[in-house]
């Protein structure tokens, strides 16, 4: 039924991108923009992140709304369960199906930004797993459901073994997808998709992309929270040209596209999913995605819904 599982299916790799709810006005126009852009990319379908809070959780329904019903893009509605009593859920939820949505990545959620410990709402969930089977009991098969994978650690755990646990926990509740945090080590990445399988993990595994826009953002990334190993060769790279924007971004467009033929080349993964939030990602995306020639045939061009673009603001 679903576009995402067709893409599973072909033989040609499928690519999707993923966006978050910008603070301004500016903002959200520019996404739109942006959006209406990269549908002519072709990716298979575009994600929206959740942001914990009051009006980013009201734009995620908004933007999920206005992708899919107004720009013709299949969308994947991120949901968290920080701050979210059943209630909550239960809007975001409605607002997704009469969207015409199919597909939610059911998430934990990252703390809110006043605390550093996640603690549960009351009347929500506490694991992510409770989430995916709530949609599943409320809404049976009507949803494609996605969690979070990651291959070398998450915020709060870094028992890489107890993760995939924790993940078999997550599809046996429910998933049909696995989408990963970013990496750059393609060979970690690799062993622990087989460990996955040999847990008995069988649900198709997305990897996250992050393309290499600027060699600041590059350093943040690895170092930041997520803290993903570096090669040295991707460092030994990178360190003499840092100070060249147009080498880096070629530079990193070959790291990356060798990743991701690597990736490709394992027969264990058939979709990249690439962060695509700035429009500097969007143009690293574009490089890696060219690079790779996995654009499809532009044969039977993307129908796009007139009427509504106008009041977009859209061409
Ligand atoms: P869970 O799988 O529920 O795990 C949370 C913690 O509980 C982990 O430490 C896990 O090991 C532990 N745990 C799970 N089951 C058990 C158990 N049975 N017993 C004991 N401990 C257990 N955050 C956002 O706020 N918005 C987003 O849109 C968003 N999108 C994301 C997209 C991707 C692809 C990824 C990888 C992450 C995303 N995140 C997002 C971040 C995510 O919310 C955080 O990483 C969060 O800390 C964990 O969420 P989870 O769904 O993996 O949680």
């Amino acid at each position: 039924s679903n576009r995402l599982h067709e893409a599973e299916k072909s033989q040609k790799p499928t690519f999707s991108f993923e966006f978050f709810p910008p603070k301004t006005a500016q903002g959200i126009q520019n996404l739109y923009d942006r959006m209406d852009r990269m549908h002519g990319f072709g990716p298979t379908y575009i994600d929206v992140t959740w942001g914990a809070g009051g009006r980013s959780a009201h734009l995620t329904c908004e933007m999920v709304k206005t992708a899919q019903t107004a720009l013709g893009l299949e969308t994947c509605m991120h949901l968290t369960c920080t701050d979210m009593p059943k209630s909550k859920i239960d809007e975001a939820l409605k607002v997704a199906y009469a969207s015409g949505c199919t597909n939610i990545l059911a998430l934990r959620g990252d703390p809110p930004r006043e605390h550093d410990k996640w603690e549960a709402t009351s009347g929500g969930f506490r694991y992510a797993k409770d989430l995916v089977r709530y949609i599943r009991q409320e809404y049976k098969d009507h949803f494609d459901i996605g969690v979070a994978g990651y291959s070398e650690r998450c915020e709060d755990n870094e028992d890489v073994d107890q993760l995939v646990q924790h993940l078999k926990e997550k599809v046996d509740a429910g998933s049909t997808f696995v989408v990963t945090q970013m990496f750059y080590d393609v060979d970690l990445f690799l062993e622990w998709v087989r460990k996955c399988r040999q847990a008995g993990i069988t649900v198709p595994i997305i990897p996250g992309i992050m393309p290499i826009s600027t060699y600041a953002a590059f350093v943040r990334r690895a170092n930041g929270p997520m803290r993903c190993h570096v090669p040295q060769t991707w460092l030994d790279a990178m360190e003499p040209i840092k100070n060249d924007d147009v080498e880096v971004r070629e530079q990193g467009k070959n790291l990356v596209a060798e990743m991701c033929r690597k990736l490709l080349e394992s027969g264990e993964i058939h979709h990249l999913h690439f962060h695509s939030y700035t429009m500097n990602l969007e143009k690293a995306t574009r490089m890696v995605i060219e690079e790779l020639g996995i654009m499809p045939d532009m044969e039977s061009p993307i129908e796009k819904p007139l009427p509504w673009r106008q009041s977009l603001g859209l061409k």
